[in-house]
């Protein structure tokens, strides 16, 4: 990106759009003709913005639709002219049956009062709303057991009018392990649930599904007919254990800067709040205008690196709400008002999210999310560029 416009100069990320889509195709690569795909673009799409993604999204056949984690994330999809299939991944509060069933947004059940009351408000509205049923195979968060007690739910929700089971799945607590066993032997149980409710019920489930991003890419026979794909669209990781050489995967997410001040101090200068750090000798310090008020880890204090011209330089004392500083001793060449590189690359050097969620004791989904509403994002088609 070579020119950011000036009123983002403080701080900017730029999301690739171009690479999100080369990632969506990437992972679709991996998965049979006629499995269908979900982008999960909850949490504001990890950070990087749901609304201009799915917007860029759209246009391909092989994103069948959405996965968001709140009913307000799906209305604001809906606001903005997205009418492909949304799920809701969490729970749903009643206070949003009536906008949901009206958007037909299809919501994740697992509890018996939240089947009734979507069925009365489908009814009210005539309208029959597809669902999604939650099988907890593992993860003890959500979802109904693949137990007699599940049998007896989905029998009690077939009985209910105004509501259709279009899908049914669960999720994986370990499948971005290099160890893959927990994770079949969830697989194994949803499948044998499913199996049994389809003998015993006569069910039959058109979306059974199950992949998250570390699935679609190292346990392709778990596709089933739909996955959702998270992480990896974003060209980011689910963990260190994934095998990197599998999948091609562009970063998408990159955040600028410009240094605003450089000073020349002597030796045993204290350096930003608590004096952490001293100089050893005279040093060129520069000074960046992003803190963790913008959500720029104050743990990366002494920590991180940022790119400038192309070379590393290092974090010095503590990161503040709005500001830190960097030492530029040995970039010379380096002057207020260059651009600076928080994530992304300068020249050969580079600086992924993963570096930084590593350094900062976070992980990488944490830190996407967390670059907050302060930084404006740009938009922009770079891989071409
Ligand atoms: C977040 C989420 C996903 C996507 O996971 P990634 O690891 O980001 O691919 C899929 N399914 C559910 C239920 C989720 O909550």
């Amino acid at each position: 990106m070579k020119n950011i416009p000036e009123e983002h100069k403080r701080v900017c990320a730029v999301i690739d759009l171009d690479a999100a889509v080369e990632n969506v195709k990437s992972l679709h690569n991996k998965l049979s003709p006629g499995t269908k795909m979900l982008a999960v673009i909850k949490a504001n799409a990890y950070g990087h913005g749901a609304v201009q993604l799915a917007r860029k999204l759209d246009t391909l056949d092989i994103v069948f639709g959405y996965a968001v984690a709140t009913a307000e994330e799906a209305f604001e999809l809906r606001r903005n002219g997205l009418d492909k299939p949304i799920l809701i991944l969490g729970y749903t509060f009643p206070e949003c049956y009536e906008k949901l069933v009206a958007q037909d947004i299809r919501p994740t059940v697992f509890r018996p009062d939240m089947a009734k009351e979507l069925s009365a408000e489908a009814l009210r509205q005539g309208k029959s709303l597809k669902v999604h049923i939650k099988v907890d195979t593992g993860m003890s968060r959500i979802g109904i057991f693949p137990d007699d007690t599940g049998v007896s739910f989905v029998r009690q929700v077939m009985g209910l009018p105004g509501v259709e089971i279009e899908g049914m799945f669960t999720h994986f607590a370990r499948a971005d392990e290099r160890d893959k066993t927990s994770t079949l032997k969830q697989f194994e149980r949803f499948t044998s649930f499913t199996k049994r409710l389809e003998e015993e019920l006569s069910l039959h489930i058109p979306l059974k599904h199950c992949a998250n991003s570390a699935a679609i890419m190292e346990l392709p026979e778990t596709e089933l007919d739909l996955v959702r794909a998270g992480i990896a669209m974003y060209g980011l990781w689910p963990s260190e254990e994934m095998d990197r050489k599998k999948t091609l995967l562009h970063p998408v997410f990159r955040l600028y800067s410009h240094i605003v001040y450089i000073k020349t101090v002597p030796a045993g200068t204290p350096v930003s709040y608590g004096g952490t750090y001293v100089t050893a000798k005279e040093q060129r310090i520069a000074t960046i205008p992003v803190g963790y008020g913008d959500g720029y880890p104050r743990a990366l204090s002494g920590k991180g690196e940022v790119l400038i011209c192309g070379k590393r330089a290092p974090i010095v004392g503590r990161v503040c709400m709005d500001q830190f500083m960097v030492d530029v001793t040995d970039i010379p060449e380096a002057v207020q008002g260059d651009k600076v590189t928080l994530i992304g690359a300068d020249g050969t050097e580079h600086i992924t999210m993963e570096e930084l969620g590593d350094l900062s004791g976070r992980f990488n989904y944490e830190l996407a999310c967390d670059l907050g509403s302060r930084i404006p994002r740009i938009y922009a088609n770079l891989l071409s560029e």
